[in-house]
Formats: structure tokens, C-alpha cells, sequence
């Protein structure tokens, strides 16, 4: 029986999106052929990463903006530091926003090439919060910030007005709601999260900013050689772009970032009015930087959790343990969770405080 599955990532994904990628390892098109044994030089796969980038820069609203979008390889770690080779200038300085454990990864390694300054961070809280009032120096080559703390559930519901070009790490809420994406130099993502199976990174990007910092960037790290290249620089990972493209097929199809946010609202208002109502749990992140993503939630009794999680094991759930630096439970409701999992994990918890 399929399972409600709550895991951070890899997740789930549409069940239209599994059926149609299996059916393409076994014959893709009617080639006579598996996707994972075709050339990726093919007409096929060409047409297949020509129609999955223009489909981004379409769901995003930026097609005929100056913006690029590719699929690279190395996952969001990756880019934390082509993010500073390809936009650092020699000597350079960019400001970054602490907000959680991948921020702190990407502010890592961008001291290999320049002068990372952090303009705020909520550390000392254990993130539970975003920093919100913060100056951002007009002179620094970029602003580094990330859109949701997959770990610490916490969200920025709005971006800062800035000059210089700002730059997104929105590898686990991409695609899932409404944002002025045009006011984004460079936003990237792992395709795990909300888009596609894990071994695909998305990164796109306005292509002006690049060029400009006078350093030599090896091939494989430069994103004008892959932008020249068509996202074809070296071989791509031919099945995790193919499932990506049918994931942003089905979520066009579900009336595109304005369709599914309604339904991600929608999920996440009814978890935490449970978790505000149930008196057996507390969630961990401010208010209101609450995610709609990724929920984290504690028991204030930790005795009652052997229960809880047979509870929740038996009703078929997946994947709700939270991660070991915040504890408790963590529910991601990424764009394929269907609401009735929602319901489910409510119905699960309400059960829980009948039987103490
Ligand atoms: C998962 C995650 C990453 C790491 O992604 P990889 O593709 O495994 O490198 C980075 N940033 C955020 C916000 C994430 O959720």
C-alpha cells in the first residue's frame, strides 16, 4: 500500500509522475527504447531538456527576461560554491543571511573565494526565527539568502529591496508559492525537494551578472560554458531531468505555482491549527515564519512518543521524524502530498490525545 510520505527529501512526488517515468524505463516514446539507455544527444532527449527549461522559466514567470535556467549536476551543495566562483570578484564581498544549516554551508564555502559578511542570523536561537532587520552593503558583489530552512522550518514570507544582485537558495520551496521572481539574480535547488528525483540541480539565473568578476573558472564550474553548452556541457542526468519535466508538466496542469499554493495553504493552516489546538503538541519556529513546506513539532511530553509514532506508523505514514538538530517531528508537504495525508496526520494526532 502506498504510504502518506512526510520525508524531507527525497519526497514525494506526483503518482502520475512515477507511473509515467516507469513506463519511459521501459520504453521511451515508443523508441523501442529505455530513457536510461538513449543518447542524450538524441532528438528526443533534446526536445526533453529544451521543453523542461523553457517550462521553468515559464512557471516562474520569467521567460523573456534576460534568465537561463539549467540543470547541473553536484546538487545545491554545488552551488554554494559556484554561486561565489561565478559572481565573487576578485578580493569580493557579499553578504549572506544566517538562517539554518544549509545557510551556514553556503557562507562556508564562499570564504574560498572572497569575504562572505553575515548580516544577521538567528544562531543563538537555534534558528527557530528569521532575521528580519538587517543592511545590506551596496557595494557587496551579491546578497545570499534561503527561502525555507528545510531543517528548522522557517520560511521567508518576504525578500529584502536591494541593488545588488540577490541570490536564493529555494531548493525546498521552489515551485510551491507565488513570489516575484524577477527581483532574483541567481535562484537555485535541488531537484529533491519539490521538482524531481534526486541527481538534478536547477539553476537559473540572469545572465547579465555573469562575466564579471575577472577569474578564471574551470570548465564544469562555470555556468557560461553551460549555458553555451544548452545544459549539455557533459552528459546530464538524463532520467532525474525526464521525471523533473513531467513533475512541472503535472504541476501546469494543477493551475501552475498559483494552483498548488492554494492547495499548500490550504495543508498547512490545517497541521498547525492542530498543533496549536492540541494540547500534547508545540511547534518550534516563530509563528510567523512558520513554513508551509516543512512543519516542526515537539510532544511537551517526550513519553507520550512511542505511542504517537506507532500511531502514525500504523495509519501508513512515512518519513515524520524530525532532524536530530531539532528533534521532535518534522511533516513536509511538498507539492505532491495530497491534502487527505494532511487530514490523516491530523485525525493521527487528535486520536493521540483521546488516549491519554
Ligand atoms: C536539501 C537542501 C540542500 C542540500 O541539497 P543537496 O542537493 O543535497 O546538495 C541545500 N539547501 C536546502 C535549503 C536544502 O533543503
Amino acid at each position: 500500500m502506498k504510504k502518506h510520505n512526510y520525508s524531507a527529501g527525497p519526497c514525494i512526488l506526483p503518482q502520475e509522475v512515477f507511473e509515467k517515468s516507469a513506463a519511459a524505463i521501459l520504453d521511451f516514446n515508443n523508441s523501442g527504447l529505455s530513457i536510461l539507455e538513449i543518447s542524450h544527444r538524441s532528438k528526443d532527449f533534446v526536445a526533453v531538456m529544451e521543453e523542461a527549461r523553457a517550462l521553468v522559466l515559464e512557471l516562474l514567470g520569467l521567460q523573456g527576461k534576460g534568465y537561463q535556467a539549467l540543470f547541473m549536476h553536484g546538487g545545491a551543495s554545488l552551488e554554494f560554491l559556484m554561486v561565489p566562483y561565478n559572481l565573487m570578484k576578485q578580493n569580493g564581498k557579499a553578504a549572506y543571511l544566517d538562517t539554518g544549516t544549509w545557510a551556514n554551508n553556503a557562507i562556508k564555502e564562499a570564504r574560498f573565494f572572497g569575504e562572505p559578511m553575515v548580516v544577521a542570523s538567528s544562531k543563538a536561537s537555534n534558528y527557530t526565527f528569521i532575521p528580519k532587520d538587517f543592511a545590506i552593503p551596496v557595494d557587496d558583489d551579491y546578497f545570499h539568502c534561503t527561502s525555507n530552512n528545510t531543517i528548522f522550518g522557517t520560511q521567508m514570507k518576504s525578500f529584502p529591496e536591494t541593488a545588488v544582485p540577490m541570490v536564493c537558495d529555494m531548493s525546498s520551496d521552489i515551485f510551491s508559492r507565488t513570489i516575484d521572481f524577477s527581483k532574483f539574480g541567481l535562484i537555485y535547488a535541488g531537484a529533491q525537494k519539490n521538482m524531481g528525483p534526486a541527481g538534478a540541480t536547477l539553476v537559473v539565473i540572469k545572465e547579465e551578472l555573469l562575466g564579471r568578476t575577472g577569474r578564471e573558472i574551470p570548465s564544469m564550474l562555470d555556468y557560461q560554458k553551460h549555458i553555451a553548452a544548452e545544459s549539455m556541457y557533459n552528459t546530464p542526468s538524463v532520467f532525474p531531468i525526464y521525471a523533473s519535466l513531467l513533475t512541472l508538466q503535472w504541476l501546469k496542469g494543477q493551475g501552475g505555482i498559483a494552483g498548488i499554493e492554494k492547495v499548500n495553504e490550504q495543508k498547512a493552516a490545517l497541521l498547525y491549527a492542530e498543533i496549536d489546538r492540541n494540547p500534547l503538541f508545540r511547534g518550534t519556529a516563530a509563528v510567523e515564519d512558520r513554513s508551509i513546506m516543512n512543519a516542526t513539532f515537539l510532544l511537551n511530553d517526550e513519553s507520550h512518543a512511542p505511542l504517537f509514532d506507532s500511531l502514525w506508523k500504523s495509519a501508513g505514514i512515512s518519513g515524520l521524524p524530525g532532524h536530530r538538530s531539532v528533534g521532535g517531528y518534522r511533516a513536509s508537504m511538498y507539492n505532491a502530498l495530497p491534502l487527505e495525508s494532511v487530514e490523516l496526520l491530523v485525525a493521527v494526532m487528535k486520536e493521540l490525545e483521546t488516549k491519554i
